[in-house]
């Protein structure tokens, strides 16, 4: 394995099960986590340049649990807020003796950061549009939490798919697997990265690419990445591209739904965050397991 996690493709498939089934180690049968000491001499420093709940508190918490001291950075009462830059930013943090960093940041930054401060370790917890390869592991976790394995699963990933560092990495993530199907569906100006992709095939109609589908990924509209303004009608969008419980009868029964968060409500509907099909507090709580998994195999390698 790589000293840094700067994305899934850092990982052959059976890093991927390890760090899967390593994490399985760290939730208790009640579903608690286990807190275990393991690594009271290390520093771990949780960089974040864009808005986040869940990633970074799951960091924060997984530290915690591992016995790590955690430095919560708050970058808007940082010296960045004074011009300085993210490179002698995580410099200083490095002198100081952090053992690891976790960044998110919308540039892509952390190759050269990882190149320039080798003594350091690199989890990537958000680039840009780019990647978000811890993302990728809860959601990989969370799909054999319920179906066992990927392979022949049918998976429908709808929403704002250009913008979207969830949808590459989780790509990247599921193209070591034998899926049955891949379909990218939402709105053709939102998905043109999607258009002829690598793996899978684009569907523009949400019912007929919801046909038998095993998972179901909704993703919120990125309204802070588009360049120009978005004139969409949301009432439009809504009724070819919002997941509810109709469009949802397409799919198997026993299908289930996932989103990485936040949710808006416009690419799903309260109904089927509610459902029975629904996964989406199951990601949240996969998310500290995996990063408890990632950070002890990234602190002690
Ligand atoms: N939380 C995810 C991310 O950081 C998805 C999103 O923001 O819509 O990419």
């Amino acid at each position: 394995m790589a000293n840094n996690l700067l994305s899934i493709n850092d990982l052959s498939k059976k890093d991927i099960l390890d760090v899967i089934e390593f994490s399985n180690n760290f939730i208790d049968d009640e579903g608690n986590f286990r807190k275990e000491n393991l690594f009271p001499d290390k520093i771990v420093a949780n960089v974040f340049c864009e808005p986040s709940t869940r990633t970074k508190s799951s960091f924060a918490i997984a530290a915690n649990n591992l016995g790590c001291s955690v430095i919560d950075f708050d970058i808007d009462n940082s010296s960045v807020q004074k011009g300085e830059s993210i490179f002698e930013t995580v410099d200083a943090l490095n002198l100081m003796g952090v053992d690891l960093c976790v960044l998110r940041h919308p540039e892509s930054v952390i190759r050269e950061l990882a190149e320039c401060l080798p003594k350091m370790v690199f989890i990537n917890a958000g680039e840009g549009s780019i990647s978000h390869p811890t993302q990728a592991l809860l959601d990989i976790k969370t799909i054999i939490d319920h179906k066992e394995n990927l392979d022949g699963l049918n998976i429908v990933i709808v929403g704002d798919l250009d913008h979207s560092r969830v949808t590459s990495s989780f790509v990247e993530g599921v193209s070591n697997f034998d899926l049955g199907s891949l379909i990218f569906c939402g709105h053709p100006e939102m998905c043109t990265k999607y258009q002829n992709p690598k793996i899978g095939k684009y569907e523009s109609h949400l019912e007929s690419a919801l046909e038998n589908a095993d998972v179901v990924m909704a993703l919120r509209i990125q309204y802070e990445r588009f360049e120009k303004e978005l004139n969409l009608d949301l009432e439009t969008y809504k009724s070819e591209y919002q997941l509810s419980s109709e469009k949802l009868g397409s799919a198997k029964g026993d299908a289930i739904v996932m989103h990485p968060g936040p949710v808006n409500y416009v690419e799903i509907t309260e109904a089927v965050y509610d459902s029975e099909n629904s996964v989406i507090r199951q990601q949240v709580a996969n998310g500290v397991a995996i990063r408890m998994a990632v950070l002890s195999r990234f602190l002690g390698s």
